[in-house]
Order: structure tokens, then sequence, then C-alpha cells
């Protein structure tokens, strides 16, 4: 289904980015690894799985939060694989601490790479996006959508993904592009690895399923808006939650 598509996926060295990787790679995809340089061994392994499947996959190491890194990558893309399909707006960073104790360092960085990271990342690749009528997938969160104890910072992050996919799909609509965000609730990865047990145990009881989601679930939700069976579907704020926003 993906034969000839390029995807980028952004912050995929871990977790719910390297879980798209490898979904994108088992569909065929020609797929662009995109992380910071810390995560190159990772990169490394994600790359030899899809190439073992007889896929093909680049390492682009960019910092999501600076403009000029993220301009070259989609250059690099471009002269790697002659064209860009699909952005997958994945790299996230959490800095938790209510307000009373947060500093603007830590507001500042949330918001720089989970939020001006997918302006930049977008920005840079919409023309390319145009040219073949493609899509946009930007990862925002439940708590964007209903905010968080301790997450000013995230909260305002991930709702202002919401906003900026909703704005970006009206603009490009007429291109025939789609921009849609989804909006995980608690998925097993590093992030989540660390949480206290007692949170743990919380959100698991919020959660009507009883569980933490999988990134492999959250992967086929991104590759099924990705795919041309999503071509009316545009816009649109997706949940994966396992019934905690209800
Ligand atoms: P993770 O921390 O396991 O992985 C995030 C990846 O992004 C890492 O490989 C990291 O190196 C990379 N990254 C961080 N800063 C970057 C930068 N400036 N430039 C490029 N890459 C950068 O996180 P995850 O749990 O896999 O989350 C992925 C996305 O899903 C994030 O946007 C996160 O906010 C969102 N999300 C996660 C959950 C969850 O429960 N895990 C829930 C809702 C939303």
């Amino acid at each position: 289904m993906f034969e000839n598509k390029v995807v980028l996926i952004t912050g995929s060295g871990q977790g719910i980015g390297r879980a798209i990787a490898l979904c994108f790679g088992q569909k065929k995809a020609t797929v662009a690894l995109n992380d910071l340089p810390s995560q190159k061994e990772k990169l490394e392994e994600i790359k030899k799985e899809i190439e073992k499947n007889g896929g093909k996959a680049e390492i682009f190491f960019a910092n999501v939060a600076k403009l000029e890194e993220v301009e070259k990558m989609i250059q690099e893309v471009q002269k790697t694989f002659g064209k860009l399909d699909i952005l997958v707006n994945n790299a996230g960073i959490c800095r938790d601490k209510t307000l009373a104790k947060m500093t603007t360092e830590e507001w500042q960085s949330v918001i720089d790479v989970s939020l001006t990271g997918v302006f930049n990342c977008s920005k840079a690749a919409l023309p390319l996006i145009i040219q073949n009528r493609g899509k946009i997938i930007n990862i925002s969160s439940i708590v964007g959508a209903r905010g968080n104890f301790g997450q000013t910072n995230y909260a305002a992050a991930k709702a202002g993904i919401l906003g900026f996919t909703k704005s970006l799909a009206k603009e490009v609509g007429r291109f025939g592009v789609t921009v849609n965000a989804v909006l995980p609730g608690f998925i097993e990865t590093p992030l989540t690895e660390n949480l206290p047990e007692n949170v743990k145990a919380m959100a698991k009881n919020l959660t009507p399923l009883g569980r933490f989601g999988k990134p492999e679930e959250v992967a086929f939700l991104v590759v099924f808006l990705a795919s041309p069976e999503a071509d009316f579907i545009t816009g649109a704020e997706i949940n994966i939650d396992g019934g905690l926003m209800i």
C-alpha cells in the first residue's frame, strides 16, 4: 500500500516513533528516521530491522526545535529519496512540575520541542507534501484536550498542536493534503516507564480498558491516517486512550 511513498517520522529512535517507523517499514514505505544524535544506535537497529524485512530506511539527525537543522534534514530527505509524501510529527518531551515550581527553561524547552518542532517540520516539509497530495499526522495527547496536574507546559504544547492541525487542514485542503492529530492516552514507552507505581495504577484505574496502550496500537492508527483509505479525513482529533477521555 505504501510502495513508492516516503515517510518521515520525527523522534523515531524509541517508543511510539519507533513503532510507527517499523509499521511503515512492514507496509513497504521508504522510511526517513529522525532523532537526536544521542539516539544513533537505536536508529541503526531500526534501520537494520526495516532492511532485514526488505524495506528501505535512512537516518537523518536533526533537533526539531531548530529550524535550520530541520530545513537541512528535509533537503537531505529530498536528495536521498527524491520526494516526501508523509510527515509524522512525533518528537515530544515532558518536563513536569506544578506551575509554582516550573522554571522558564522547563516551560520553553517543552514548547520549543513539542510545539515549535511541529511548526518547523511542517513548514519545511509542506512544499514537498503539497507536490504529492500528501499527509501530515501530528502526535498530540489527551493531556492537550483535558489538561493534567504538573503539565501546564506539556498540555499547552499538545493543545497548541490541536489548533495548529485544524488551521493547517483548512489551509491545505485545496491541495488534497490532509492534516490530522492523534491523541494517545497512557502508552507503554520509555516516557511513561519511570512514572511512580501509584500514578501508573491510578492511570489504569481511570482507563475503562484497564491497561496502558502499546506503541504498536498507536502506530496502526497513524498508518491508517496516512493511507488512501483515510483520504476524506482531515482536521480530525482521534483519541487512542482505552476510553480515558469518556
Ligand atoms: P519517548 O520519550 O519514548 O520518545 C520520544 C523520542 O523523541 C525520543 O527518541 C527522543 O530522543 C526524541 N526527541 C526528543 N527531543 C527531540 C528533538 N528535539 N528532536 C528530535 N527528536 C527528539 O516518547 P514516546 O512516549 O514515544 O512519545 C512520542 C510522542 O507521543 C510524544 O510527542 C509524546 O508527547 C506523545 N505521547 C506519548 C504518550 C505516552 O503515554 N507515551 C501519551 C500521549 C502522547
